[in-house]
């Protein structure tokens, strides 16, 4: 893949793809700016930006897709430290590069992409917190932009449902994840990381029967725990599976739960074994290995995705930048499914 074509956004040089015809920004109707020139700047200078992206102010508000980080973990139970994961997975994604050679795209070059940086949350307060991203995401699903938000701990899924669901209804909920997160409180509190889903589902945010967990491995408190699931609307996929049947024909399985019905793919990094992401802030021996997360989500070509998350990345706990690596890259593989989308 080559880029025969440059242009100079407040100094810094951004690449551009060969022959792409189509709107770049879409309202000028020029090309997308994509990540800053790795030729031009070494990527590991400059940029804080995911994947070394334009800022939003840089592409003058024009985006498709936007990556959207939420630095909060007042919800966990377990490790704090993933409001660290936003600056980690941006670090993470600096060596990300323009084409995907597996689906034949540029994810950057479909549409713009652009990074806004964090919503601003209160670490003190849950529920504030929960009501500045559903505001904020809901304002950037207002001007047609699609989300990826960075975690954060597992909380912040619930107000990017409520925002998501909002504005295409109910949501059919693709969720990887080493637990359930569908458990009722938390001490006496109904918003952590392990409840958002419960809550989903009493907010009428989910599909009736479409959704689907993918991954999931560890003890569970006890087996109502699995039947109280199902009666949310949730089947599973455990990660014992990966082991008996292939990526390919799990993400066929996938598929067919989902249908048609905008979908929403929601990773915890703790779907990974810790082999894989030795910083989640609730990790489980047991889990998938990154090459079947990407697999998984690259067989998802052909639904209707209209957003999602990467959360749980606490970076105190990680090492040599193994887990935020392969959030950044989970990241990039959802961007791709974006831009081959059904839209
Ligand atoms: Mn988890
Ligand atoms: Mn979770």
């Amino acid at each position: 893949m080559s880029h025969s074509a440059t242009i100079v956004v407040k100094d810094v040089t951004y690449e551009r793809a060969e022959g792409y015809d189509g709107p770049v920004s879409e309202a000028e109707g020029v090309m997308p700016v994509g990540p800053a020139n790795g030729f031009e700047q070494p990527r590991f200078g400059n940029s804080s930006t995911f994947a070394r992206l334009p800022r939003i102010d840089e592409v003058n508000g024009e985006a498709s897709i936007v990556i959207m980080g939420v630095p909060f973990d007042s919800g966990v139970s377990y490790r704090p430290g993933a409001r660290f994961g936003p600056s980690a997975i941006r670090q993470g994604s600096k060596l990300l590069r323009p084409y995907h050679p597996t689906l034949d795209v540029e994810p950057f070059n479909v549409v713009q992409v652009a990074d806004v940086g964090d919503v601003i949350v209160n670490p003190f307060n849950i529920v504030e917190t929960l009501d500045s991203v559903e505001r904020v995401a809901g304002d950037h699903l207002s001007r047609q932009r699609r989300i990826i938000a960075l975690g954060g701990d597992h909380t912040i899924a619930l107000p990017l449902l409520r925002a998501v669901a909002r504005r295409h209804g109910p949501i059919a909920l693709v969720h990887f994840d080493s637990h359930l997160d569908t458990w009722d409180t938390y001490f006496g509190a109904p918003y952590t990381h392990g409840t958002p889903f419960r809550r989903a589902f009493e907010e009428g945010l989910l599909a009736v029967d479409s959704s689907i967990h993918v991954g999931a491995h560890g003890p569970l408190y006890a087996r109502s725990d699995l039947e109280e699931d199902q009666g949310f609307g949730f089947t599973l996929i455990g990660a014992d599976r990966f082991t008996d049947i292939g990526t390919a024909a799990i993400g066929a399985e996938i598929r067919k739960r989902v249908g048609d019905r905008p979908v929403y793919v929601s990773v915890d990094i703790d779907v990974l074994d810790p082999a894989y992401a030795p910083g989640p802030g609730t990790p489980e021996a047991g889990g998938i290995s990154s090459r079947q997360l990407l697999l998984v989500i690259r067989a998802l070509r052909g639904v209707n995705l209209v957003g999602g998350d990467v959360v749980e990345v606490a970076p105190a706990y990680d090492h040599a930048e193994i887990t935020a690596i392969a959030a950044a890259h989970v990241v990039y593989e959802l961007l791709a499914l974006l831009v081959t989308s059904s839209h």
